[in-house]
């Protein structure tokens, strides 16, 4: 890693080490919020601004990427070797990575016929995952004993 930095042109520093050691062993979908408490609690000098510049520095050298629902959060992942997209759930936020290898053929041909030259694909799609959806089947179902209890 420090020798990747270099080539790139970064110095690796102590911090610098600690943050991007946190954000590759958090893994997915990490938000600065989240990143920032992690490094906190193994060294509380390090400010908000310095995590968030080097987060964005994870994602400038092509380690890590945006992911942005639409819902004020921006969260983090680092870079897969293929392609994947993610479900996101609109009540729980959970979100769910799945493969694009069956995809990416498809958008490739599209762009193609667009005469577009892609530089990369996202998809995410919004929804409710499983538990979230039994859960308001349930509500419902409650409800609607109670309605039938009334009667
Ligand atoms: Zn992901
Ligand atoms: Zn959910």
């Amino acid at each position: 890693m420090r020798e990747f930095l270099r080539t790139k042109g970064f110095k690796m520093t102590p911090q610098r080490e600690l943050i991007f050691k946190s954000f590759f062993a958090m893994g997915k979908h990490v938000s600065v919020d989240e990143l920032y408490d992690k490094v906190r609690q193994q060294d509380s000098s390090i400010g908000y601004s310095t995590v968030w510049r080097n987060l964005k520095l994870i994602c400038k050298v092509g380690l890590a990427e945006e992911v942005n629902l639409g819902d004020g959060v921006t969260r983090y992942d680092r870079a897969t070797e293929t392609p994947h997209g993610h479900f996101y759930c609109i009540d729980c936020r959970k979100l769910t990575e799945f493969g694009m290898d069956n995809i990416v053929g498809q958008l490739a041909i599209i762009s193609r016929e667009n005469d577009f030259v892609p530089s990369g694909f996202k998809i995410e799609i919004q929804g409710r995952c499983r538990a979230c959806r039994d859960k308001r089947a349930g509500e419902k179902t409650t409800a609607e004993s109670a309605e039938a209890q009334r009667a």
